[in-house]
């Protein structure tokens, strides 16, 4: 890493050190360390000519359910992903006293595996499940194995994931906890996402501070209060230190 890369990260560094309250908000490519493609990057899913927008939508799920679920279980469930030094090092700043809420546009449920308790699902998660006739719930592994569109063992209903899909709203709550959060932070960390997604990409302007960070491979700069960060996630928080509160 070049100098003046490390600068940065040792500024983010002293601000983590010194904040009472860190929101970090991520996106897709969170996780393309750890093996599960994002949608708009170079090696993205989108650059597949496979327009994931109509497929992973609400009209789809319930016209098409065989195109989602082919699409779905294929692109979107990777159960035996594993966190990458990003989610590990949120956690362990967690572990250690830092007041740490994740704001996360994924499903793949990676934070929770690493260990974070303050995480806010905006899109929910690929590990719960619900018969859209009788509600009753059921795992990933259930719906990854099944043929085809997984069906309610006890009355045949279709199963939906519970993961808003393009078309669906957010829930209430989870926007105004996302608000909160945001409103209540002293330091904002953004990494990993295009910011092409709204609802959710409008909740970084609730951040009130000005300590914001914005990590990204790709040359995508947000504006001249955020500090950019080029890089891949999981090597900028491999260089972070937890140090105890
Ligand atoms: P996106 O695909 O639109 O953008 C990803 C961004 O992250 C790009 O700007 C890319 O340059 C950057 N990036 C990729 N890998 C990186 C890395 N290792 N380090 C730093 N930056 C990296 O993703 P989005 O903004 O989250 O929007 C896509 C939508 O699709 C979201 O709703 C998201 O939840 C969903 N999605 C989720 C998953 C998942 O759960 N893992 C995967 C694909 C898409």
């Amino acid at each position: 890493m070049d100098n003046s890369l490390m600068s940065k990260i040792d500024q983010l560094q002293e601000y983590i050190d010194k904040s009472i309250d860190i929101v970090f908000f991520g996106g897709a490519g969170v996780s393309t360390e750890s093996g599960i493609p994002d949608f708009r990057s170079a090696t993205g899913i989108f650059t597949n000519n496979l327009s994931a927008e109509t497929i992973i939508s609400h009209d789809y799920f319930f016209y098409k359910p065989e195109a989602f679920y082919k699409f779905y279980k294929e692109k979107m469930m990777y159960l035996n992903a594993e966190p990458n030094a990003c989610h590990k090092k949120l956690s362990d700043l967690e572990k250690a006293g830092k007041h740490i809420t994740i704001i996360t546009q994924n499903i793949d449920g990676l934070h929770q595996k690493a260990g974070s308790k303050h995480i806010i699902e905006l899109h929910g998660s690929i590990y719960r499940n619900y018969c859209t006739k009788c509600n009753q719930a059921y795992d990933a592994k259930y719906v990854k194995k099944a043929q085809g569109v997984p069906r309610c063992s006890k009355c045949g209903g279709l199963i939906k994931p519970d993961v808003v899909l393009y078309g669906e709203p957010l829930a209430e709550e989870t926007i105004n906890q996302a608000i909160q959060a945001m409103e209540n932070a002293d330091l904002l960390i953004v990494g990993g996402t295009s910011l092409k997604v709204y609802p959710a990409a409008s909740f970084i302007h609730f951040f009130e501070g000005n300590k914001k960070f914005y990590i990204n491979m790709e040359n995508e700069q947000l504006g001249d209060d955020f500090t950019f960060i080029k890089g891949k996630i999981g090597e900028v928080f491999s260089k972070i230190k937890v140090r105890r509160n």
